[in-house]
């Protein structure tokens, strides 16, 4: 059997013939394979969903309970068979029940791996390499410029300027599934005990993580305007962390603070350019993807006869792999957005 006869790049996605099914569509289908909550990969109006628990909790917090006609769970690590071809999830370490996909037919085995990151996240299981023959690795930041720090040190970064400005509130742009619960937790970890204020479009997803065992502190809602026994006050955000999704930032709800420090957790903070567009003050370089080193790691520990790139930047990992006699291709996947990092 040909790789391309068990999964091949389609307009929806990526489509398994003999399995009938697609993984991460993005428009509806009768059957798909989701492995994660992001919006450009989970998307609602599919008749079936296989994904794991918390990826179909995810989907429903954010689309609703009727987001598809009949959902399905994977437990992690168990082979499930659709029309005679083996699929099985296995954690991808990028968001809170995030899963790579291995699909299996006629002893050819292909990993779809989502995204994916390789560094310690408490707020998920860690990325699992799984065997196979064709490995499908994403390529976010896939130039050998894009080198992550460490975590530690970035949020040190923050934690250095709240006691640098104690009058400023310290508003941290994060992606609101997965990077902002990782910011939070990383605070924690560094010792930071006080209440962090949240932008309420994080509140669900935060209760959810809550929920399933990540304890993120005392979290209080951002709203500016606190009741006091005559009327309403300004409430005091001096000092404060406020967390909230990088669209929030754009709109009055951020002008509202006290002469902030603008914060922005992304691997795109590497672009110092970028960071100026935005106007970011304060450039937190926190990714949920892998950097150059750590997916060319990954490709050499997985070992596969050929991969394929898609979302990103394709080309350079497609080099990397022809200079080592790997085979590999571009997928030219479209429908995958890399700024919601
Ligand atoms: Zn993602």
């Amino acid at each position: 059997m040909r790789p391309d006869d068990l999964l091949r790049p389609t307009e929806a996605g990526l489509y398994c013939p003999p399995g009938d099914f697609y993984i991460d569509p993005v428009r509806p289908v009768p059957r798909a394979l989701v492995t994660h909550g992001h919006a450009d990969h989970a998307r609602p109006g599919s008749e079936k969903v296989l994904a794991t628990r918390q990826t179909l909790a995810i989907m429903a917090l954010r689309y609703g309970e009727d987001f598809c006609v009949e959902r399905q769970e994977a437990p992690l690590g168990e082979t499930i068979t659709i029309n005679g071809v083996d699929v099985s999830f296995h954690p991808a370490g990028h968001v809170l029940g995030s899963a790579q996909i291995a699909v299996s037919h006629n002893g050819l085995t292909i990993v779809a791996s989502g995204d994916y990151k390789r560094r310690a996240d408490p707020t998920c299981l860690p990325f699992e390499p799984v065997r196979c023959d064709v490995f499908i690795t994403e390529a976010t930041f896939a130039l050998p410029v894009f080198r992550h720090p460490e975590t530690a040190d970035e949020v040190a970064k923050l934690l250095a300027s709240l006691r640098q400005f104690p009058e400023r509130a310290h508003l941290v742009g994060a992606y609101a599934l997965g990077k902002a619960q990782r910011v939070i937790r990383h605070l924690r970890d560094a010792g930071y005990d006080k209440p962090i204020y949240i932008h309420g479009a994080l509140k669900k997803l935060c209760d959810f993580y809550q929920s399933e065992g990540i304890d993120l502190g005392e979290l209080r809602p951002a709203t500016i305007e606190a009741k006091s026994g005559d009327g309403t006050i300004k409430a005091d955000f001096a000092g404060a962390v406020v967390v909230g999704p990088p669209s929030a930032f754009a709109d009055r709800w951020a002008r509202r603070f006290p002469d902030p420090v603008s914060c922005f957790a992304s691997g795109w903070m590497r672009v110092r350019q970028r960071a100026r567009q935005r106007g970011v003050e304060l450039p937190l370089i926190i990714s949920d993807h892998c950097d150059w080193d750590e997916l060319t790691q990954t490709i050499d520990e997985i070992a596969p006869q050929e991969v394929w790139v898609t979302h990103g930047r394709e080309e350079a990992l497609v080099r990397w792999c022809e200079l080592r006699q790997l085979r590999a291709r571009p997928l030219h996947l479209v429908g995958y957005e890399d700024e919601a990092e």
